[in-house]
């Protein structure tokens, strides 16, 4: 319902202001913040060289009051769960679960094969009671690893496991159509088709950020469609520079804000991030860059009590 009208009554007035729109139209500042999209900075926790990476990251967001999402593997957790306790009890961030061990939980054609059904249950299950015995506070959502073009969208398996670990969002569509790049501006919505309404889909946006950089060793690959949806957000090649990034970056921000989205999230691994650009950069252009066009900050916990109540 609130995406109804957020569309519908404000999304063409926001998107004229968001680019310097004619005189008349209503100031981004006027509109009431809940109208307003928000920008949530989301990080894929997955590998022990996310753990200096989360360092600088951090470092980054509290000096710029940005809150985030830290979605994070299991394994990843228990290996030094000291050090990630330190790093995201500020308020500021939500600790989210990414699977147990970066399985898959469903067939991905580009990344491989979904585990059996005891490994699923695992992955789905163990993480987040993991996560909710070190930060002391709920964990509400889960991230796949990989995500999936369609989300969970007919898994039933994965969303009674889902239901049964007790998360109320999951942030699984990952991918555009047809298992391309990068990932569309799709809104929130809920699994009430599957027989879970009390569980949301909050999606991920752009690229997976790896593979703009070819950290995954892919080199060419069959990744976009044709015709593109959004020939925009495709670079000529491999990015090489903070820059580049934040480039393609805005592409997302801009159009969600003038399209009147809910919220815009792109995909990113601290990782990756940090063997690209160990100044993070990349992180403080993008940042100002949502500030400038008037989005709220938040995180996807934010996100999931505006969508479902
Ligand atoms: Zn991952």
């Amino acid at each position: 319902m609130q995406r109804v009208s957020r569309r519908e009554l404000i999304g063409v007035a926001l998107g004229a202001a968001a680019v310097g729109g004619a005189a008349g139209e209503p100031a981004r500042e006027d509109l009431a913040p809940g109208k307003r999209t928000r920008y949530i900075a989301a990080y894929d926790t997955e590998s022990p060289g996310c753990l200096p990476a989360c360092r600088t990251i951090v470092e980054v967001h509290r000096r710029l009051q940005m809150p985030a999402t830290f979605f994070i593997t299991g394994r990843t957790l228990e290996a030094h769960a000291q050090e990630y306790k330190e790093l995201w009890s500020d308020p500021l961030f939500e600790v989210a679960s990414h699977t147990w061990s970066h399985k898959l939980l469903r067939d991905n054609a580009l990344c491989g094969r979904a585990v059996s059904a005891d490994e699923k249950k695992e992955e789905i299950c163990k993480s987040k009671e993991l996560i909710e015995r070190i930060f002391e506070r709920p964990c509400l959502g889960l991230r796949p690893a990989v995500g999936f073009d369609t989300g969970l969208k007919g898994a039933a398996d994965v969303l009674a496991l889902v239901r049964e670990a007790g998360y109320q969002y999951v942030s699984s569509l990952l991918w555009g159509p047809d298992c391309s790049m990068p990932a569309l501006l799709e809104e929130p919505f809920h699994y009430g088709t599957d027989g879970l309404a009390e569980v949301w889909e909050l999606p991920g946006h752009g690229w997976h950020e790896n593979l703009l950089k070819n950290h995954n060793r892919w080199g060419s690959r069959r990744l976009t469609l044709w015709p593109a949806p959004m020939p925009e957000a495709i670079p000529a090649g491999f990015v090489k520079t903070p820059q580049d990034e934040f480039e393609v970056n805005r592409v997302f921000l801009e159009k969600a804000v003038e399209t009147g989205k809910p919220h815009v999230s792109l995909i990113w691994h601290p990782w990756s991030l940090l063997a690209f650009d160990p100044q993070m950069k990349m992180l403080e252009l993008t940042f100002a860059h949502a500030r400038r066009l008037g989005m709220r900050p938040g995180t996807y916990a934010d996100l999931r009590r505006e969508v479902g109540g």
